[in-house]
């Protein structure tokens, strides 16, 4: 005969589906699917501190990207430094005037909402104190913008423009290109050890998003 499993104590490997029996991890281990190793579950001190980390790193970066240089250009006696700000409103005007907005949402707005969502509820918790308010609809608004959170791909069509321009003038990419590449580098990091059943379960709720 076999025993009823309790679907409460199930866990959904969020990368392929797969199920697993949930239990909960002990300092410094993290359970990984059987299938795809997507972290599940880390021990809770690990899973708080690294995701506030990334999430505090992405906030700083960000804004850091909006006021350095992101490029320079020198040719024809001229020298010129583009901040991304720059960059952004070079699509403006007439019917491209709407890109600007959805490019700046993709690469700072959606980015700094998530990064700002994740502080926002992982604070408190990082030093043992109740959740904030509504810090359950925070981390629920985090995970549903991390699909659309694309500095990588505005980076690479950064690179192709680049290379299509070099022939024409001299181009140095400014502290602002470096540090999208970094956030994106934090990202990859953060999503390699995000682990949102850990906070769920802290949180108090089911893990259901
Ligand atoms: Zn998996």
């Amino acid at each position: 005969m076999v025993a009823a499993i309790d679907p409460s104590r199930l866990i959904a490997c969020p990368m392929c589906d797969l199920l697993h029996s949930a239990r909960s991890a002990q300092d410094g281990e993290r359970i990984r699917c059987a299938r795809c190793r997507t972290v599940l579950e880390s021990s809770r001190p690990k899973a708080i501190d690294r995701t506030l980390a990334s999430a505090a790193t992405n906030v700083i970066l960000i804004i850091g990207a909006l006021f350095f240089p992101f490029i320079k250009l020198e040719g024809a006696g001229s020298r010129q430094n583009a901040t991304l700000v720059d960059a952004l409103s070079a699509f403006g005007g007439g019917l491209t005037a709407p890109l600007v907005l959805v490019v700046a949402a993709f690469i700072v707005i959606i980015p700094l909402m998530r990064a700002g969502a994740l502080c926002y509820t992982l604070w408190p918790l990082r030093f043992g104190r109740r959740p904030y308010r509504h810090a359950a609809r925070a981390f629920r608004f985090a995970n549903s913008l991390k699909p659309w959170s694309m500095a990588e791909i505005f980076i690479i069509g950064v690179v192709v423009a680049l290379v299509k321009v070099a022939g024409m003038a001299e181009v140095s990419l400014g502290p602002a290109f470096w540090m999208l590449v970094a956030m994106v580098a934090v990202l990859v990091l953060e999503n390699h050890n995000f682990c949102r059943w850990t906070i769920w379960r802290i949180l108090g709720q089911d893990s259901t998003v």
